[in-house]
């Protein structure tokens, strides 16, 4: 029999709502993946990603597979056997940064925050000073585990100023808040394509800086991992030359995501940034209207992951199962140390609209009113008409 899935609104930590023309685009006429017109998509899908990256880096493609392969691929191909490498860690992603590095069989010196905080510059720097022989910096500039983003441009500063590459994870920033990578002088960034790019799971975009390609084709030894091999994959998607096949691209997600980066570009990465931060104000005044706490400092929020703290005799996980089965409406848990402790809800991509926040602070309402949470009735709807109100009289 045919798989149906259900129709669910996508409001946790990715995947987010897929935009109905991306869905459509999948649908279109496999074509081969050395076709004329295929090359020629290739060659759009490039130039809408140094679009979104803003950058004009040559080595710009996404990779076959998702966001936690761009993170493979960026390690494999900078780091060899015995370097040092700088990892900040602020939550779960920043673990996995360390985990790859020590399989390559390189040393991690680890810069700790407490999770629910952003990356603390001065130890950075410290650390920087510290083990100056130390081949590169890599940080999660949006940690979609804790809901907080970190400062990117500082970060990738204090690597340029140590004469450090920058390893950057912007899985979950790309498009929902500023990214800038030729501004921040960031080597070697990844995103992913389910969270605010909403398309479907299964790629992973990556942007290296003209330096991080040297360092790539000079190495010593050879990259580990065949198929994240730069030195190979960019003869399939290298500019100007003679394609050659490395690996059957996926065709139609490809085609998923140059819909959704048309979509992208089409809005404008500025009103997207906007659009995430509007609804993330709508979000918070409805929540906090309510009574509920957001758990990150106001000036490190993610607009697009939003990290709420369970009021105490509130069974979290009864809440999201309600939100599910009668809402149809997915939020996240809490991860790793949060785990219990918080709901994460996404606005990401076109699940970052305003009938989602309306309809989510009001399953919220329901769910918690079974569980007798207290709060002012219809305060939550004003606040959040409030937010909208004030949006539309200034623009
Ligand atoms: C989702 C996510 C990843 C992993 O992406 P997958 O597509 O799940 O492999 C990596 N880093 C961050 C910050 C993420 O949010």
């Amino acid at each position: 029999m045919s798989f149906y899935p259900p129709h669910r609104t996508l409001m946790g930590p990715g995947p987010s709502d897929v935009y109905p023309q991306v869905s459509l685009a999948l649908a279109r006429p496999t074509i081969g993946h050395l076709d004329p017109e295929f090359i020629r998509l290739m060659d759009e899908i490039k130039q809408l990603l140094q679009y979104a990256f803003r950058t004009d880096n040559e080595l710009t493609l996404p990779i076959s597979a998702p966001g936690s392969a761009g993170m493979e691929a960026c390690f494999v191909n900078l780091i060899e056997p015995n370097d040092t490498v700088i990892v900040c860690q602020n939550g779960v992603f920043g673990g996995r940064m360390k985990e790859n590095v020590e399989r390559i069989g390189a040393t991690a010196i680890m810069v700790e925050d407490s999770w629910g905080t952003a990356i603390d510059l001065d130890k950075v720097q410290a650390a920087a000073k510290q083990h100056p022989n130390a081949k590169a910096i890599a940080f999660v500039h949006a940690e979609t585990s804790t809901g907080v983003q970190s400062d990117a441009k500082a970060i990738c500063h204090i690597a340029r100023q140590y004469g450090m590459l920058s390893i950057v994870d912007t899985v979950t920033g790309l498009a929902g808040i500023p990214v800038d990578v030729d501004a921040w002088g960031a080597d070697a960034v990844y995103s992913g394509t389910q969270k605010c790019l909403s398309c479907v799971p299964g790629l992973s975009p990556v942007t290296f800086s003209d330096h991080a390609r040297e360092v790539i084709s000079t190495r010593k030894t050879p990259v580990q991992s065949w198929f994240l091999d730069m030195n190979l994959v960019m003869g399939y998607w290298g500019a100007g030359r003679q394609r050659a096949y490395h690996h059957t691209a996926p065709v139609n997600t490809l085609y998923a995501l140059h819909e959704s980066l048309t979509v992208l570009r089409d809005e404008g990465l500025e009103a997207s940034w906007a659009r995430h931060q509007l609804n993330h104000q709508a979000l918070k005044a409805g929540l906090e209207a309510m009574g509920l706490q957001l758990l990150v400092a106001e000036s490190d929020r993610l607009p697009q992951l939003n990290t709420v703290c369970v009021p105490d005799g509130i069974d979290e996980a009864l809440v999201r199962q309600q939100l599910l089965k009668e809402f149809s409406i997915e939020i996240g848990a809490g991860l790793g140390q949060l785990a219990g402790k918080v709901w994460r809800i996404g606005l990401m991509g076109y699940a970052s609209r305003e009938s989602n926040v309306r309809s989510c602070v009001q399953a919220l309402e329901s769910a918690l009113s079974k569980q007798s949470f207290q709060f002012p009735n219809g305060a939550a709807m004003l606040a959040i008409d409030e937010v909208y109100r004030q949006a539309a009289s200034t623009s």
